[in-house]
């Protein structure tokens, strides 16, 4: 767009309607303050200024105007009956005109100029806006190296942290034994194997990516019921948090054709995902049920929920809500593993949420996946 600026209305209305004919959207104003107020709230891309105003003169808003940010791409042409002289002139260059018209304009002369000054500083704002963007990508792969380093260093920790706590069993199960306390020995050697499990967990997650990676992910498939999948899984969460009452609604009486320890370990992901973001509370909800010819399964729970904006994320690689992350610990894998496998089997995941309410985390699985998505 293209802003006149000029207190005679007949001047401001002729170069208007010349402008408007070769199909350039105009702007105007009457003053210089006028001005000054527009290119604050608007975008142009060329102002032509009258040098002789009450109030602000041209040279006053042009010197103001390069103080903006906003207007700092805008060229300036200035168009003056009075000032005619050299001295005028180069104020005029030297305050940001890129230039300096005398009165009477010749209106042919001005339509060339402004189209060549629109044309090359069009192409110039078109420059920024690559500039910008490659800026944007090489910051995004900034972020992805950091986001690589901060993986490995999280990864590390919490591959340290079970194998500290059982080297230290073992020490003390050394000792219990030396005592001949077989008390002590079989509950040090409990909490060892939880680490252990752990560990294993952990290193079997970071397997899932590295296939899920090279494109070796496979999948056994076979025929089995989601309800009795749903009767051990529950099982599982059971023994590691008592704490929590699970409650089932609803049931697919159909057999499904999928790989049922990938589909138990998505299930598992959601579970504990529930149970570990939602501190204080004691009941998890499983619904199930057909939907056509899929089956839904949603784990919903009334814990920390997550803002709208960042549930698009959670399923990423890496992703974990920053604001909760020094709070929970993870590796931010586990959805991203769990979508996958659902994808894969020609399904799809998703979340409803409300943060501080809770949130439903659910997938649509084809109760037929076939062959051929193995
Ligand atoms: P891990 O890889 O060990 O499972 P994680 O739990 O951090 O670590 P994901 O399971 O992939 O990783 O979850 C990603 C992020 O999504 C979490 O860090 C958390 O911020 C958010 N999130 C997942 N489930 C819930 C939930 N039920 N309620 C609130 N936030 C959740
Ligand atoms: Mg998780």
């Amino acid at each position: 767009m293209i802003l006149i600026v000029d207190d005679t209305p007949e001047n401001l209305i002729s170069l208007k309607r010349v402008l408007e004919t070769h199909n350039f959207e105009i702007d105007t104003a009457s003053s210089g303050e006028e001005a000054l107020k527009k290119v604050l709230r608007n975008e142009y891309v060329l102002i032509i200024l009258d040098v002789q105003m009450p109030g602000m003169d041209g040279f006053e808003v042009a010197e103001a105007i390069s103080g903006y940010s906003k207007a700092k791409e805008t060229a300036i042409i200035f168009l003056s009956a009075v000032n005619t002289e050299l001295k005028f002139i180069t104020k005029g260059y030297l305050s940001g005109g890129l230039d300096y018209i005398t009165k009477p304009v010749d209106m042919s002369v001005l339509l060339l100029k402004v189209k060549t000054f629109y044309r090359i500083y069009e192409q110039n704002r078109k420059l920024i806006d690559i500039q910008k963007a490659l800026l944007d990508e090489i910051e995004f792969r900034r972020q992805a190296e950091r986001k690589k380093d901060e993986f490995i260093s999280i990864a590390s920790h919490e591959l340290k942290t079970p194998l500290t706590s059982v080297k230290g069993y073992m020490q003390l199960l050394e000792r219990s034994i030396d005592k001949g306390d077989t008390e002590t020995l079989k509950k040090h050697l409990g909490k060892a194997q939880v680490q252990l499990e752990k560990l294993h967990d952990l290193i079997a997650d970071l397997l899932d990516i590295s296939k899920i990676e090279s494109g070796k992910l496979k999948f056994n498939k076979r025929y089995f019921y989601i309800d009795e999948l749903l009767d051990s899984v529950i099982d599982i969460i059971h023994q590691s948090s008592p704490e929590f009452k699970i409650i089932r609604n609803g049931t697919v009486a159909r057999e499904v054709y999928a790989d049922e320890m990938r589909i138990e370990q998505v299930v598992i992901n959601f579970l504990t995902n529930a149970i570990k973001y939602s501190p204080g509370t004691s009941e998890i909800h499983i619904n199930l049920n057909n939907k056509g010819d899929k089956v839904y399964l949603g784990v919903k729970d009334f814990g920390i929920g997550i803002a709208p904006e960042q549930q698009k994320c959670v399923f990423d690689k890496f992703y974990r809500v920053e604001e909760t992350a020094i709070h929970f610990q993870g590796l931010g894998i586990g959805l991203y593993i769990s979508a996958e496998i659902i994808r894969r089997h020609g399904g799809e995941v998703g979340v409803k949420s409300k943060l501080d309410e809770g949130s439903e985390f659910y997938f649509l699985l084809p109760a037929d996946s076939g062959s051929e998505t193995d």
